[in-house]
Formats: structure tokens, C-alpha cells, sequence
């Protein structure tokens, strides 16, 4: 049935918007075209047999045409709605970062490693499914990992000035320098704050744990506190602005980890 007029692409909706009286316009990240645009046409109407497969961080295969501007969904097969995800507000808050994020740090059409970037998403959302206490150690992986494939990995066994390894020793966090810092060359860093070697090690951890043992992980309060702020001015400095996700997830994380 393919011709030049239409090709196949699987992907998570990031992230749609209204156009018209009854269309929308779908932000989708694709294994094989990295992110696109589309327009569903008609899918704002009840009856519409695109509206499951263009709900957010819904995973699907789409079939699309080529349009002037923008390309249109023809046919979908849903192959992921995360039942489970959609009926957990904490969760439902995770999967939303999630999307946000890489709507944020993608360019539409990059290719650049959009394969490994898609598996990584679907991994984290099977993950968020089964969850336990410490479902931010989920979105902590999946943000190294993603700054990883994006060529961002932050340092964390080694001081990413000097190079000597900090395992060891009382450590500090530099955003600029891009990763963990000696208490010798933390000086001559000036955006560099404090991080105890607990939370550097949560984070590589999080960073080298197959998913089996990844579930496992449940640090303190006091450490999970500190790899959320480590992690997020690690983040924050490769986004031009907030995200919007981050505030609704704040709230909740305040809410529901009490000491
Ligand atoms: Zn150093």
C-alpha cells in the first residue's frame, strides 16, 4: 500500500494541540524520523478512530501522508496506552516530565540517535508501570540516559576537570564544567555546590543498573532530595526555559514522601 506519498513511523506522543474545529495538530517522537508534527484530522470528534492513538505518551504505528506543510495521520495501531500510568496521578506526573522533556531537548526530524532515544522512552514508561516507592529513580534514569544519547552525559566517577577519580571523597556538582567536581578543583569552580557521595553514587546506580535492579533502589529521603536537585540543574542548563511539568511534579513529590 506505501508509495512516496506516505510512509510508517512508530512513536510516543509528546504533546498535541488543537487546530480548527474538530483536528489536531500531534507532536510524535518517531524511531525512524526522530520528532514530527502531524495533523489528526477529525480527532477531536467522539467518534474518531484516531483519538486513542493520539493521546499523550500513547506509544503507536502511524501512517502518514505527505501534506504541503504539515504531514497527516492516516491509519494507527496503538501498540501502548499505559492503563496503569493514566489512572496514577504520580505517575500520570512522571510520564508528563517525561514527554516535555524530550519534546524540550529534540529538534523536529533529527534522526540523531532517535532509535536508542525511542527505546529509552519505552523502557521508562514499562518502568513507571511497576514502580515501587521511588518512581523519580525512573525519571532520574531516563534523564541521564537522555542526556547521554543527546552527547550530554554528565561525569560522576570522575571529576570532570582533573579527571581523578571522587568516588572516595567528598564530592561537589558543577552544571557548567558537566559533572562531579574534586574538592581541589572545586575551587576554581564557581557555579559548583555541595553533593555527599551517597547522592553521586545513587546516581551512577541509576545510570549503570540493568531495569530488573534499577526497581530496586529506594535511598533515603534525604539522598533522593539531593539527586532531584543534582539532576535537575544538570537538566535545567540544557533547556532554554522551565518546564511546565516540573511544577505539578514538585507539588506532588512534596505531598508524597513524607519523612
Ligand atoms: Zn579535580
Amino acid at each position: 500500500m506505501s508509495n512516496l506519498r506516505t510512509y510508517n513511523a512508530t512513536g510516543f506522543v509528546l504533546h498535541r494541540t488543537s487546530l480548527g474545529e474538530a483536528d489536531r495538530i500531534v507532536t510524535i517522537f518517531t524511531k525512524e524520523h526522530g520528532k514530527l508534527n502531524a495533523v489528526a484530522k477529525g480527532s477531536r470528534r467522539a467518534n474518531s478512530k484516531l483519538t486513542g492513538a493520539t493521546e499523550p505518551f500513547t506509544n503507536a504505528k502511524y501512517m502518514l501522508g505527505r501534506g504541503r506543510s504539515l504531514d497527516v495521520i492516516s491509519q494507527t495501531e496503538i501498540l501502548h496506552s499505559y492503563p496503569t500510568i493514566r489512572t496514577d496521578l504520580d505517575l500520570l506526573a512522571r510520564a508528563s516530565y517525561i514527554c516535555e522533556l524530550l519534546d524540550r531537548t529534540t529538534a523536529a526530524h533529527d534522526m540523531t540517535a532517535s532509535e536508542a532515544i525511542y527505546e529509552l522512552t519505552s523502557a521508562a514508561f514499562l518502568l513507571l508501570q511497576r514502580a515501587g516507592p521511588y518512581p523519580d529513580g525512573v525519571v532520574h534514569a531516563y534523564e541521564l540516559h537522555l542526556m547521554a544519547e543527546l552527547g550530554y552525559a554528565p561525569a560522576l566517577d570522575r571529576c570532570s576537570i582533573c579527571e581523578e577519580s571522587i568516588s572516595v571523597r567528598s564530592t561537589s556538582f558543577s552544571v557548567a564544567q558537566g559533572g562531579a567536581v574534586c574538592p581541589d578543583c572545586r575551587l576554581r569552580v564557581r557555579d559548583s555546590f555541595v553533593v555527599s557521595a551517597e547522592s553521586i553514587q545513587t546516581l551512577i546506580e541509576l545510570r549503570d543498573s540493568d531495569t530488573q535492579t534499577m526497581l530496586t533502589i529506594n535511598p533515603s529521603v534525604r539522598v533522593s532530595a539531593e539527586v532531584a536537585r543534582t539532576v535537575r540543574a544538570y537538566v535545567a542548563h540544557r533547556v532554554d526555559r522551565p518546564l511546565k511539568s516540573l511544577h505539578f511534579l514538585d507539588e506532588l513529590r512534596q505531598t508524597s514522601r513524607p519523612d
